[in-house]
């Protein structure tokens, strides 16, 4: 049985991927701090012989008993709000983090698959955003704290790729949604479908124009795995062309929840990108992927599960772990 580790396990794609390898036969071992990520999602994996779970701050040392065939790195806040609110750790576990697990890596002769993102493209100006595409990312703005530490995770994984020979791989995911998604991340489809289930306005921030392009998280698991066993070692991006404005996408969830509440416009975020759609050509050449999930399809899956948290959930401001983190 080949085993592998995922960092991020708690997390929303983390605890997808775990479903995933344990339904192909694997033996994962998951790995969080929960810091932003949550017990629940990996719950019904307790008991589970295929799966073992260590509580663990990857910035730290990293050991693991025996051996190690795979390793995903998913783990780090990935929405604005949290990493403005966590911008040291977020820039933490994408550099030391990702060094670790490298080290983890080389030592074990392990295949390391890091999560990368469509941050790395800034506020695009190519459009849509090919792998060529450099980026045009403000180092020193809000959002640098990720998008920096995602773009040294991607040269360092390149490095101990060429100077130590490890194996490598890079996913650049842009926007993904669906099931396990933190209702209080602050991202516009948890945000958007909270305020429609609390009767609250829908906040679109600045104009609405700016576009955004929603894979839906089943495509996005696949389009991991299949890149994990290719021998593809450059970075691929990974999400759904399917673009579209916020605003259209706001009036989209009104008609989807059937919530009497209307638009109110909020300011735009500081360096918020203003478009962003996959190029998706080079991982349908070099994996044969594309999405299959539609939009309407996907969204009404993820409002059903939503329609199913708590009230405590549906009401809570923000993750019940960030004041701990925050004070340390
Ligand atoms: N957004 C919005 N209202 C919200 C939350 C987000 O209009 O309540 C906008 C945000 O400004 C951005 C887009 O929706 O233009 C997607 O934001 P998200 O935080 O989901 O992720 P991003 O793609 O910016 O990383």
């Amino acid at each position: 049985m080949k085993k592998i580790l995922i960092t991020g396990a708690a997390g929303f794609l983390g605890s997808h991927l775990c479903d995933k390898f344990i339904k192909e036969g694997y033996h994962v071992i998951g790995m969080d701090n929960f810091i932003t990520g949550d017990e629940k999602n990996i719950k019904h994996l307790n008991g589970n012989e295929c799966f073992e779970f260590m509580t663990h701050d990857i910035t730290e040392y990293i050991e693991i008993e025996g051996t190690l065939d795979y390793i995903l790195h998913f783990a780090s806040p990935a929405s604005p709000i949290d990493y403005l609110k966590i911008p040291i750790q977020t820039l933490k576990v994408g550099s030391l983090g990702t060094h670790n697990l490298l080290g983890l890596a080389k030592a074990k002769s392990a295949r390391i698959l890091i999560a990368s993102t469509s941050e790395v493209y800034g506020d695009p100006l190519v459009h849509p955003q090919t792998e060529e595409y450099y980026g045009n990312v403000n180092t020193i703005g809000p959002r640098g704290v990720y998008d920096e530490a995602k773009r040294f995770q991607e040269s360092i994984t390149m490095a101990y790729h060429r100077f130590h020979g490890v194996e490598t791989r890079i996913v650049r995911i842009f926007n993904t949604y669906g099931p396990r998604m933190r209702l209080n991340d602050g991202r516009v489809i948890p945000a958007f479908m909270g305020q429609a289930l609390r009767g609250e306005d829908l906040t679109v921030f600045g104009d609405g124009l700016q576009t955004r392009s929603f894979c839906y998280v089943d495509d996005q698991i696949e389009g991991i795995y299949k890149l994990l066993l290719s021998d593809y070692v450059y970075p691929i991006n990974i999400g759904n062309p399917h673009e579209i404005t916020i605003k259209d996408f706001a009036e989209e969830i009104i008609k989807l929840t059937g919530t009497q509440q209307k638009i109110i416009y909020k300011d735009l975020p500081v360096n918020d990108p203003l478009q962003r759609q996959p190029d998706i050509s080079l991982a349908k050449k070099e994996l044969n992927w594309h999405p299959l999930v539609e939009r309407a399809e996907g969204m009404k899956i993820t409002f059903d599960y939503f329609k199913g948290l708590s009230k405590d959930e549906l009401y809570a401001s923000e993750h019940k772990n960030f004041e701990k983190h925050i004070k340390r």
